[in-house]
């Protein structure tokens, strides 16, 4: 298989691992690092936290941001980067999208081209139960660049747990789109638990397809993916073989 799938015990092994994919870029030189919210890279950017890992020479370009959300609203993407990993370790520029931004299409445009002015090197991903990566929802193109998306209802579901309410969850996001993502030079994808095993199962077995958003992964020339055991549970012997 050409994707490097790595099996851990839990998270915090997984976080250790997700730490040394960092280190080995940075040792190669990468200077740009795409990076993710949701609650899976945490255990990565606690190990990267207590490591001498330096990032003041690179820059970070994260995946989403909510719609109406400001960086200071302790909701939003901004805010969640800020608490968990630049406070620690800050980088030369870190650049998320505006979520306040008037014209979100003007906005997209202006992500993508800071893409394009900052090569990734690489991209951390979660994964959801229905397979998008970022805010890609099944049925997004793999052509989609930086675009605004209305969240579907299961991701709203699994967003309010970070909510006072289910009211209080944003509906629109502003997201990379899948061919942003596919630019990164490498891809490190990280999934844990029961509730992602289908998803998982259906990016390296499934047909390549957008109904399940990161079944495009199998496309790309370099990627690493971190389980742990549940995740990798609906996974055929023979995959299980392969791996
Ligand atoms: P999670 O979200 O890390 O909170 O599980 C991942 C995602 O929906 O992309």
């Amino acid at each position: 298989m050409a994707i490097n799938v790595i099996v851990v015990e839990n998270k915090e092994e997984g976080g250790q691992k997700g730490y040394g994919v960092f280190k080995a870029v940075k040792e190669l030189g990468g200077k740009v690092f795409g990076l993710a919210t949701g609650s899976t890279p945490l255990t990565t950017y606690e190990a990267i936290c207590n490591s001498d890992l330096d990032f003041s020479d690179s820059i970070s370009i994260n995946l989403d941001e909510y719609v109406g959300l400001g960086a200071n609203d302790p909701q939003s993407y901004h805010y969640f980067m800020q608490k968990n990993l630049f406070d620690k370790k800050p980088f030369k520029h870190s650049y998320l999208p505006n979520g306040l931004a008037k014209d979100i299409e003007q906005e997209a445009i202006r992500y993508d081209d800071i893409i394009m002015q900052n090569p990734v090197d690489l991209q951390i991903l979660g994964i959801g139960r229905n397979g998008h990566i970022g805010f890609n929802e099944p049925g997004t193109s793999f052509d989609s660049l930086t675009h605004e998306v209305k969240l579907t209802e299961s991701t709203v579901e699994a967003n309010a747990r970070f909510f006072k309410d289910k009211a209080d969850v944003p509906r629109y996001a502003i997201s990379m789109g899948i061919a942003s993502i596919m630019k990164a030079k490498s891809i490190l994808l990280e999934a844990y638990g029961q509730d992602k095993a289908q998803a998982i199962k259906d990016t390296l077995e499934g047909p390549i397809s957008t109904d399940c958003p990161a079944s495009v992964l199998q496309k790309h020339p370099s990627v690493t993916i971190i389980v742990d055991k549940e995740a990798v549970s609906m996974l055929s012997e023979k995959t299980l073989k392969n791996m």
